[in-house]
């Protein structure tokens, strides 16, 4: 480590609540340890910010130093985004608190606050707001990407119900942002990603979500042709109570699947209802449409449960690697790509999945947010998944292969929090269409010489 880098730890050390974590301390292991075990990144330091002035002279003292600086919300990112070989890490997980308003129906969550952290303090009071899927999820880079989830249907992506967002800038000032204060940037944290700042806290709008019906329904991977031709016209004529999220799997070995399907390859669609609890069962017949299920399951659930219910399948550790499109129609041409490559998956938990983003997250207009794809109907994900590192390069080419053969049947672009390591600075201006130019623009603003660059970037406007 240079003379620069122990000089600026040490007055980190010195200015900062939370510890500043280097090769030498006992801990490193575990704070550099993030999600997808493919990552195996040695920052200088991490750095376990406990509040908003932590994070504050973090800024300052990285910057000034002219190290690179690298941001973990939850440490979900699947290219590893929040760590950065001999960079600084600030790691928000300190900030892993919430406050929900119940009369206003709002939370304010810390910036390293997860999914479940917001899901468990929202439920209490019967109230949630769409996320994603899996609860150790961050809120800060799925809110700052866009965020799809159960609820997406009904009531849109993460951040068309993003209130405000308190930041601090490259230059180590904090703003707050929301649609009368510094709206411009509030435009860009909505779907730019961490291009913009470090997020601290987070303002949400919450809805009435307390019991949910949820339903999983599987069928032989040999029906898929007839089941995705069903699933892409049903869906999204169904009521905007029904989300369901199309996935082709291998069966896991546990309940509530009966042993006899274990480990087979199949298809289906998860399923969440937000309506009245008496209607699910009729609102769900068309199952048989394309065919008997292998396994069709009903209950009623907290919606906590349903949010955590993947948690123990999919724990931190395994290696990943995933890549990403969105699609207005599912063509026979797709479904057949899809066909090939799900009766090929390369391990158990390897999988594809398309969740819906119709219904309320086509309310907003195509510009009220930095998030290009109104017009997308299914944001897809390919993701080659496996506990053992010797299959790393296995899982990454199905991956890439599948991808390949399905990406001319897309709308062009990637879901920013679905692109996948190693994918070029092309991805993300396609990410953003013609938003790109604006969102360099907010990026000129706000971190003009492009200090936050450990993300999926956006370069700062030439002015
Ligand atoms: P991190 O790795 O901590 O952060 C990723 C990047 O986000 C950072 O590099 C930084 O640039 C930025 N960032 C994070 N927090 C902040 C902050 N507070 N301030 C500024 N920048 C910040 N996405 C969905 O929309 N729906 C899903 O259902 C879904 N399911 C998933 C399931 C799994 C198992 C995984 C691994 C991912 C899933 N994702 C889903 C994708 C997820 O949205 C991204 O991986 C996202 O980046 C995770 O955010 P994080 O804070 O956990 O990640």
């Amino acid at each position: 480590m240079d003379g620069t880098t122990s000089a600026t730890l040490d007055a980190m050390r010195t200015a900062l609540r939370g510890p500043v974590i280097g090769p030498q301390d006992p801990e490193y292991r575990r704070v550099r340890t993030i999600y997808n075990a493919m990552i195996d990144r040695r920052p200088a330091a991490v750095v376990r910010c406990r509040d908003a002035a932590d994070v504050m002279a973090a800024v300052d003292l990285v910057r000034d130093a002219g190290l690179t600086l690298a941001v973990r919300g939850g440490g979900h990112s699947g290219a590893g985004l929040c760590l950065v070989d001999d960079g600084v890490t600030i790691d928000l997980s300190p900030m892993r608190w919430a406050h929900i308003d119940p009369a206003a129906r709002t939370a304010t969550v810390g910036g390293g606050a997860t999914l479940g952290d917001l899901d468990h303090a929202a439920h209490a009071f019967g109230l949630a707001t769409p996320s994603g899927i899996l609860s150790s999820t961050g809120i800060g880079g799925l809110a700052l990407g866009g965020g799809h989830g159960h609820l997406t249907r009904r009531y849109g992506l993460t951040i068309d119900n993003l209130l405000a967002a308190d930041v601090v800038l490259a230059d180590g000032t904090s703003v707050t942002a929301n649609a009368t204060t510094h709206p411009d940037l509030f435009w860009a944290l909505r779907g730019g990603g961490g291009n913009f700042g470090v997020v601290t806290s987070f303002t949400l709008r919450l809805h009435p979500v307390d019991t949910v019906g949820v339903a999983i329904t599987l069928w032989p991977v040999d029906r898929i042709h007839d089941v995705l031709r069903w699933y892409r016209d049903f869906l999204p004529q169904a009521p905007e109570d029904l989300n369901g999220f199309f996935a082709a799997l291998t069966v896991p070995a546990g309940p509530p699947f009966p042993e006899e399907i274990h480990g087979q390859k199949v298809c289906g669609v998860v399923w969440c209802w937000t309506g009245d609890p008496e209607l699910l069962g009729a609102i769900l017949k068309p199952v048989e449409d394309p065919g008997p299920p292998a396994f069709h399951f009903t209950a009623p659930m907290p919606y906590t449960a349903l949010q955590s219910m993947f948690d123990e399948l999919l724990p931190t550790g395994l290696q990943w690697y995933w890549r990403g499109n969105f699609f207005d129609r599912i063509t026979d041409d797709a479904i057949d790509v899809h066909a090939k490559y799900a009766e090929n998956l390369p391990t158990p938990l390897s999988t594809a999945h398309l969740y819906p983003i119709d219904a309320a997250a086509h309310r907003p207009g195509p510009d009220e947010t930095a998030w290009a794809y109104r017009d997308a109907v299914w944001s897809g994900v390919i993701a080659g998944i496996d506990p053992d590192p010797d299959n790393a390069e296995e899982i990454r080419q199905w991956c890439v292969d599948y991808w390949e053969e399905l990406h001319p049947h897309s709308m062009g672009g990637t879901y920013v929090n679905f692109i996948g390591a190693g994918e070029t600075p092309d991805r993300i201006r396609a990410t953003y269409r013609d938003h790109y130019a604006r969102l360099a623009a907010v990026k000129h603003t706000y971190d003009p010489h492009n200090f936050f660059h450990a993300n999926q970037n956006i370069e700062p406007a030439a002015r």
